[in-house]
């Protein structure tokens, strides 16, 4: 039993807790940085993406002006963090657009960068994801889980790190050993997983829940600060379930073929497999 459970805790408000990663407890000292939390009381933007990750356009109003961007009053940019890069787009205000080239978070509040002129606070604009970039960053991350998932399942080796790009990602595993072999049978167990077309839930434990949950009991959950009364997990039905706060696709079939293309060694017992997506398969 026991699935293994990867952590890097972002906390986006006062009760909600966001892991965009998937990491293991065991993770190597220099991931222990990225082990944060932020209570961000200042933020009351609405986390659009953190329901519905297809939302694409939103109607938000702007609340605040920073340096070279603003905050909205509710977003479905995702403002990057634990491996899942930020949304990039545009606000429009009747005539004027506003290229989004960066969401990040400052503060505690969700900065939407823009090249060029702001908007005026108070503004009503309609946020427009460049979904293309968005969609295939949640078919990378799903893939991602999916590979966390078969990995632990029948190898039973722990994550100690990962990134993603849009469309290609890496992960590294806790393995004495890292063969061509290896590899093409792990590419064939998880492109497996995509074929199962395996729905893709997000849910919401209460802390005693999270608490009680044997595939989450791994997380350390217990060293989140007392305050936090929520956890969000992306349990790939059958397969994996982590807490997380970023964005996926709804079935794993939606992830396509799948591609290793590439197997290296990180250290003794650290050792990187390479995914890439097809492009081909990228659709809304
Ligand atoms: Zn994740």
């Amino acid at each position: 039993m026991g699935r293994f459970f990867r952590d890097v805790f972002q906390l986006e408000t006062s009760v909600r807790l966001v892991m965009p990663v998937c990491y293991n407890v065991r993770r190597p000292a220099r991931f222990a940085p990225r082990l944060q939390y932020s209570f961000s009381e200042g933020n009351v933007t609405e986390l659009l993406f953190l329901v519905d990750s297809y939302t694409r356009e939103f109607q938000a109003q702007v609340t605040e002006l920073a340096d070279d961007g603003v905050v909205l009053d509710r977003t479905a940019f995702y403002a990057g963090g634990g491996g899942q890069p930020y949304d990039t787009g545009v606000l429009v205000a009747g005539e004027a657009r506003f290229q989004v080239t960066r969401v990040g978070r400052k503060d505690g509040k969700i900065i939407h960068q823009i090249h060029g002129s702001l908007p005026q606070k108070g503004a009503e604009v309609q946020g427009i994801l460049d979904w293309e970039r968005r969609y295939l960053l949640m078919r990378t991350h799903t893939a991602l889980h999916i590979l966390c998932g078969v990995v632990w399942r029948d190898f039973g080796a722990k994550v100690t790190g990962g990134d993603m790009q849009p469309g290609t990602a890496r992960m590294d595993f806790e393995l004495d050993q890292m063969t061509s072999q290896f590899a093409e049978e792990v590419s064939e167990k998880i492109n497996a997983e995509v074929k199962a077309a395996r729905p893709v839930h997000v849910g919401n434990l209460t802390r005693e829940e999270a608490e009680r949950e044997p595939d989450l009991i791994r997380t350390k959950i217990n060293l989140l600060p007392s305050g936090i009364r929520e956890v969000r997990t992306i349990d790939i039905s059958g397969l994996d379930l982590q807490a997380d706060g970023g964005t996926h696709v709804a079935n794993t079939r939606e992830v396509g073929t799948i591609n290793v293309v590439g197997h290296e060694s990180k250290g003794r017992i650290n050792k990187r497999l390479r995914i890439a997506l097809s492009k081909a398969e990228a659709a809304s």
